[in-house]
């Protein structure tokens, strides 16, 4: 099922497959890297991160966290 926007009463659509989210800790330590669906509002353009794939990309403790980082830097969508 799509994501609803309760403030338009619309389905939203699928803005990027694949778009990439960054879980921080610590206030702002990058965590781990998510592979998700960004849905967007087609009225308010509100978007939404749904869709998460089962682990994630990447994780802190990887050996090569800091060379993937650097890769996806572009690509990330948002961070939590
Ligand atoms: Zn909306």
């Amino acid at each position: 099922m799509h994501p609803v926007c309760v403030e338009c009463n619309a389905k939203m659509n699928c803005d990027k497959n694949g778009a990439i989210v960054m879980e921080i800790f610590q206030g702002d330590k990058p965590y781990k890297l998510w592979r998700t669906d960004m849905y967007k509002c087609p009225i308010c353009g509100f978007k939404v991160i749904t869709g998460w794939a089962n682990q994630p990309m990447a994780e802190h403790w990887e050996s090569n966290f800091k060379k993937v980082l650097k890769d996806y830097k572009d690509e990330i969508v948002c961070k939590f």
